[in-house]
């Protein structure tokens, strides 16, 4: 606390030195508190003098106090709040409707409302409750959808890195005819997984496969090399992403894409591919933007029955003994662009 040393005294009429004298505030709002507090007085005369800075101490201590005995929410606890969610002062309270300036008063000790304070404690306890208020704020334009994603982005972090982890390590491997001798590029499949979706009214699971297969087979078959770097195994209804790596693709919280899940008359569930349209084309080179196109185009009306017969009838599905490798060399034999 910056200290002043000199002071007006009214009664002295000129400023003066001041000593300091302890008392005891014994109840606040019909709470026994028993705050000491320092009282500020003139040197010369012995008058009572007010200094802002001192008050202000008294004050936060007392508040301090009053918060702890009943219960109420304290500036500790809501700047951890904010820490954890990597929150400023301004955003917390805009999720919250709150005045701007709401929550940097608090955090300076300001005593919150009994309901504000409530809100606040929820929120330290529940991620479910703040990301509902957040949404609500989202849904009026109190905040903008990069707050709202941070909120989100602190899920688990951990278990978001061991998923791409487990995607990174079976897919991550040297230059080689099983990956169209290109290494595997996370955040170029997340782009374009959420390009494709953007473009195809129901893009399902099984059929993003196929997607991925025709584009990397194409491309490889026009210029030598994948635009993924995927490796790919010959499945039943298919080819599929090695290592079944594509249900780790849909669980993982991109911020590309996101999946729905439906349940279909058989009782089967349909994992469905969403865009979220904010997906960067500026990392795909005009060739590979070219075969992309060309096989959404080719596909993009078909039923997931259809893609798969199309997949079943090229020649490095039928060759290939199942759960094997597909290599890129029976791209030149593909059939569906011909
Ligand atoms: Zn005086």
């Amino acid at each position: 606390m910056k200290m002043v040393n000199k002071i007006y005294c009214p009664v002295c009429k000129q400023e003066v030195g001041f000593k300091i004298k302890k008392s005891l505030i014994k109840e606040y709002k019909g709470v026994q508190v028993n705050v000491e507090e320092n009282i500020p007085y003139c040197s010369k005369c012995g008058t009572e003098l007010f200094v802002p800075e001192i008050e202000n101490d008294n004050l936060k201590r007392l508040y301090r106090r009053y918060g702890e005995l009943t219960g109420l929410i304290t500036p500790e606890d809501i700047a951890k709040i904010r820490k954890k969610y990597n929150l400023s002062q301004r955003e917390l309270g805009q999720i919250l409707g709150w005045g701007k300036m709401t929550i940097n008063r608090y955090e300076r000790g300001a005593l919150p409302s009994v309901s504000h304070s409530d809100i606040l404690k929820l929120i330290s306890k529940s991620k479910d409750f703040l990301i509902e208020k957040a949404e609500e704020a989202l849904r009026e334009g109190r905040i903008s959808e990069k707050t709202y994603q941070k909120i989100q982005k602190t899920d688990k972090p951990h278990i978001t890195d061991l998923r791409r982890k487990v995607i990174e390590t079976e897919l991550n491997q040297t230059e080689s005819v099983f990956n169209g001798f290109k290494r595997f590029d996370f955040e170029k499949l997340e782009n374009l997984i959420s390009y494709i979706a953007d473009k195809v009214d129901n893009l399902y699971l099984s059929s993003l496969n196929k997607y991925l297969w025709y584009i990397d087979f194409l491309h490889f078959k026009r210029h030598l090399y994948s635009v993924t770097g995927l490796s790919y195994i010959k499945y039943a209804f298919g080819p599929v992403i090695k290592g079944f790596v594509f249900n780790e693709i849909a669980a993982y919280p991109s911020n590309k894409y996101y999946v729905e899940e439906y349940e279909m008359e058989d009782g089967a569930i349909q994992t469905k591919f969403k865009s979220k349209k904010n997906y960067h084309l500026t990392i795909f080179t005009t060739d590979e933007l070219q075969t992309i196109d060309t096989v959404i185009n080719a596909l993009k009306d078909k039923t997931c029955k259809a893609i798969s017969e199309l997949s079943h009838n090229e020649t490095g599905w039928q060759q290939t003994p199942y759960s094997e490798l597909i290599s890129y060399e029976y791209a030149e034999q593909l059939k569906l662009f011909n």
